[in-house]
């Protein structure tokens, strides 16, 4: 038998009965074993994340199967075979912890590696692009997705409003109202990195990459009708998706693939390559074979290993850096700051979120600070003369030529926001398109005409057949 304790160890001797003043009296305020349990039961739920708030995950590896060391000296693909731990954590964006999962919404895929290099995290999407190219809109964006101040309901005006004034959304808004917008499980995804980031080779060369990651699962996806009656039945269905099919020991896996572009080569391209609401044409930019990522080990305590696990696009490794990509920038500080808040200072501490080489820094204190106690009282500050972690040169990446005046650019100037979502509506076959105009019709139930209007206006920029389309399913 396991002894019962309570949180410093003491051994629980009745863990039934309360204890009072006489069997039918009132509880003793010296029961401090009840008053540990209640207050515990007070602070079981840490802050959900403010997006991606539901989500699901599971550990697996990446194994290299082509070699790209000519692009990285990062260690994790150093080798032909070579394995890496990983865990990956799948979630709709919109919807609070409760909400259900077979919903319209992007899907994010994000992956935390452990490298003997420390943590890499990849913190991507099911979609190779974003809504907005500029951080400075990522608030409102996600106040038209999230519930209207006054109603506490979701609002399509609020969400056609906000599209129908950018018109740099409509490329994800497409992906979005297409079949891929309403996945069937998060086995059935690709997942994109999404963001430029750039990848530094043995020789100190960079180059700009992408990251693709593709189902073998192939894509399936639900219509809206379909989606209805599953919510219906199972609020989950792709947590229990994931979690049984590993637990079944079909493994889901994904070909691990990159684009590169060279610094020349950015300079010269049709698209500013660090625009996340653009796409590199694999016609232009082939896809590179890499690995294969599988997952196949459930975690032990969704609240511990998967609610906490905290992943930021901060955390790269030595050969893989970030780029001039606006949103980027902003999510290497966001990320960070968000755990901090919603889950404590030093949450890298926690089992999940722990590199699995040695940490060595100064950062002192601060809450929940459970780092080796003797290595930390050795010595504080930097420099030092008591052989404390020390800086090596040898990590600094290439600088990086930056040219033009400081100034707040207006990126709708001589920007093209329509040719991609073309190129995207005309890989769509007929039913493909049928679906496009339905979902959108269907999700601007009650959005004033004006705004509708607007948004069609976009899309005859984009084509006519998109817009005669959309039209015609709204009845317009
Ligand atoms: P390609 O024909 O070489 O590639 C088309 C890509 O589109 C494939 O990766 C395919 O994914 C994906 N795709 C097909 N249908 C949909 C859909 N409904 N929603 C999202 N993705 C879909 O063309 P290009 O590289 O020249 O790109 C053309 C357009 O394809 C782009 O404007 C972009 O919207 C879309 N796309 C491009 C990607 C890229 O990185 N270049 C990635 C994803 C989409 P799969 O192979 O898995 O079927």
């Amino acid at each position: 038998m396991r002894q019962l304790t309570t949180t410093a160890g003491n051994p629980i001797g009745d863990n039934q009965n309360s204890l009072t003043a006489g069997e039918r009296g009132p509880i003793l305020m010296q029961d401090y074993q009840l008053i540990e349990k209640l207050a515990h039961q007070n602070r079981e739920r840490v802050p959900e994340r403010v997006v991606h708030a539901k989500g699901s995950g599971a550990y697996g590896t990446l194994k290299i199967t082509h070699d790209i060391s000519a692009y990285t000296k990062a260690d994790i693909f150093s080798k032909v075979g070579k394995e890496t731990p990983l865990l990956v954590r799948f979630s709709t964006v919109a919807g609070e912890r409760g909400a259900a999962d077979a919903e319209r919404d992007v899907r994010g895929f994000a992956i935390k590696f452990y490298t003997k290099e420390g943590n890499w995290d990849l913190v991507g999407n099911n979609t190779p692009v974003f809504f907005v190219a500029d951080p400075y809109k990522f608030p409102d964006f996600i106040h038209t997705q999230k519930r209207d101040p006054r109603t506490n309901l979701r609002s399509n005006t609020a969400m056609w409003d906000f599209w129908s004034l950018m018109p740099e959304s409509l490329h994800q808004t497409t992906i979005l109202f297409s079949d891929r917008g309403l996945p069937k499980s998060f086995r059935h995804i690709n997942g994109y990195g999404s963001h430029t980031y750039s990848f530094i080779n043995k020789d100190n060369e960079r180059f700009w990459v992408k990251f693709h990651f593709k189902t073998q699962q192939g894509i399936k996806t639900m219509t809206n009708e379909e989606a209805q009656i599953i919510i219906g039945q199972d609020r989950e269905s792709s947590q229990r998706d994931l979690f049984d099919a590993i637990e079944d020991k079909n493994f889901p896996k994904w070909n691990m693939k990159i684009q590169i572009m060279t610094e020349s080569e950015a300079k010269d391209y049709k698209y500013n390559p660090f625009d996340l609401t653009k796409v590199w044409s694999h016609k232009d930019f082939p896809l590179i074979d890499v690995g294969i990522l599988e997952l196949n080990k459930n975690p032990n305590n969704y609240f511990n290993e998967i609610e906490q696990s905290a992943f930021s696009p901060s955390n790269t490794v030595p050969g893989i850096g970030l780029s001039p990509d606006k949103m980027l920038q902003a999510r290497a500080f966001s990320y960070p700051d968000a755990h901090r808040y919603r889950i404590g200072t030093h949450y890298e501490m926690l089992p999940v979120n722990r590199p699995i080489n040695e940490v060595a820094n100064y950062y002192a204190d601060g809450s929940m600070n459970f780092s080796d106690i003797e290595e930390k009282s050795a010595v504080n500050y930097e420099p030092n003369s008591f052989d404390g972690p020390q800086e090596n040169h040898l990590y600094n990446e290439p600088s990086l030529e930056i040219f033009g005046e400081a100034d707040r650019f207006d990126r709708t100037l001589n920007n093209d926001h329509y040719t991609q979502p073309r190129e995207l509506f005309n890989l769509m076959n007929k039913e493909q398109k049928n679906q496009l105009f339905k979902n959108i019709a269907a999700s601007m139930s009650g959005v004033p005409s004006y705004i509708i209007q607007r948004q069609l206006a976009l899309y005859e920029k984009v084509s006519a057949e998109y817009a005669n389309g959309v039209k015609a399913a709204l009845n317009v």
